[in-house]
């Protein structure tokens, strides 16, 4: 098992078909211990139980630094340390430039960008003490491409604010043994994107896909254990296309 004694939050995981889920199932079954951290509506707890007794769901908002600090503390107060943050927690919105409200700019960048901060700043001082410690941040290929299928220029603005913080994160934080990493998945199949495509339009993306098919939530979550492990003992500040070869 690659994850044995650590203890990990999931931002944004109680979506059972989401990134966040599969990624907690992942990272339990190579013997993490996971706080699934989402807002109330989406039920972190009862994620968390699907996961077994040892895990925990905590709600938090993590567009509020209060409760991001709250739930850094609860966890911290179950498990007494914290070895791995993934920063999956995102939100997007279908818009053209000239369509962005002021009120869409802020929902999207407080998500993806602050969120991905707050969640940070809770936990950066608890891996300093423990002198080591894993940061996976969730940008996307929006940000690469300068367009999403799905989401608005915002996202795409919001997504490449991500890809300049774990950086810049990776390079404060490294001499304290702290490894802070991004992923930009591709086009996966969840909620996300549930409903707003046709199977006509998933297939014709697909011709253009390499690997010949959209992502599968565990393409995902395989790629944060990846980054979340001694594996990849010396990446920091790397970015993990995956994307099956979209942008070859
Ligand atoms: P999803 O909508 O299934 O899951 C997002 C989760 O974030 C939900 O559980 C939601 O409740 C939670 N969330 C939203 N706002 C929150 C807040 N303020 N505080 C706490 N939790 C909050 O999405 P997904 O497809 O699983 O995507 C996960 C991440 O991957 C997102 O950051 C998304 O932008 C990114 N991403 C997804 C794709 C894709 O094709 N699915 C592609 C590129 C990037």
């Amino acid at each position: 098992m690659l994850l044995k004694d650590r203890v990990a939050i999931v931002t944004g995981g109680a979506g059972v078909n989401g990134l966040g889920f599969a990624t907690a199932r992942m990272l339990a079954a190579q013997g993490a211990t996971v706080a699934i951290l989402d807002l109330a509506s989406a039920n972190p707890t009862a994620a968390a139980a699907e996961l077994g007794p040892d895990h925990l769901g905590v709600v938090a908002d993590i567009t509020s630094k209060q409760q991001c600090d709250a739930a850094t503390e609860s966890v911290l107060g179950r498990y007494g340390r914290i070895d791995i943050l993934f920063n999956n927690a995102g939100i997007t919105q279908p818009r053209k430039t000239l369509e962005i409200s002021a009120t869409d700019y802020d929902a999207v960048l407080d998500v993806s960008l602050r969120g991905t901060l707050l969640m940070s700043q809770a936990v950066l001082p608890v891996m300093q003490r423990q002198k080591g410690g894993s940061i996976i941040c969730t940008s996307s290929v929006s940000a690469q491409r300068g367009g999403g299928i799905l989401g608005g220029p915002h996202y795409s603005a919001a997504k490449a604010g991500v890809l300049g913080l774990a950086r810049a994160m990776a390079r404060e934080f490294g001499a304290d043994g702290i490894r802070v990493n991004c992923i930009t998945p591709g086009l996966i199949a969840t909620d996300i994107i549930r409903g707003k495509l046709t199977e006509e339009r998933k297939e014709k993306i697909a011709e253009d896909i390499p690997l010949a098919r959209l992502g599968r939530a565990d393409d995902i979550a395989g790629a944060v254990v990846f980054l979340a492990s001694d594996l990849s003992s010396y990446c920091t500040g790397i970015t993990l296309d995956v994307n099956g070869g979209m942008l070859i």
